[in-house]
């Protein structure tokens, strides 16, 4: 793991086009809200960009319906955070019971590994991974204190 000050805003637009073109194949849009005054936090840029295609693609694939991916950047005087939301049909509880347990998935050809790496570098990063769900979609935030 080796850390630098970066901003996730430059990490995400560097991800777009290829967020974007996961998005139009399936059949979905994609959009960024950018928090133009967005402090840089200390990072594993391999480790951010990885979890940010994690949650993307977990978003995208989660809905059944064309629908779309917005993904935000915001900071509050004491953190800042990214989020990814979808319009799916919400995490089931069976997953949510187990939520970061390797190996849980929903998906013929997933490996449930996705959101297990995904806690892990939050914790790496002292950072707080949360969900909201529900049968309208789901948000995952990553939140940094600052
Ligand atoms: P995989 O994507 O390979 O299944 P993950 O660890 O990324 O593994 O996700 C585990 C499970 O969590 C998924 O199979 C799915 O059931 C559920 N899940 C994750 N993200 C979402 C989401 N955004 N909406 C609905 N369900 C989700
Ligand atoms: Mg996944």
């Amino acid at each position: 793991i080796e850390k630098q000050r970066k901003s996730l805003n430059e990490i995400i637009e560097i991800l777009l086009p290829l967020m974007e073109a996961d998005a139009n194949l399936q059949g979905h849009r994609l959009h960024f809200t950018k928090e133009d005054n967005l402090p840089e936090v200390y990072i594993d840029e391999k480790e951010i960009r990885q979890l940010i295609l994690n949650l993307a693609r977990n978003g995208l694939e989660a809905m059944q319906k064309p629908g779309l991916l917005s993904i935000k950047t915001a900071c509050t005087p004491s953190a800042i955070s990214l989020s990814i939301a979808d319009q799916g049909d919400g995490i089931p509880e069976s997953v949510q019971r187990q939520i970061g347990t390797p190996f849980i998935t929903t998906k013929s050809n997933g490996t449930g590994l996705g959101l297990s790496v995904c806690y892990a570098i939050a914790q790496r990063h002292n950072a707080r991974l949360e969900y909201e769900t529900s049968a309208n979609g789901t948000i995952f935030t990553f939140e940094m204190p600052r």
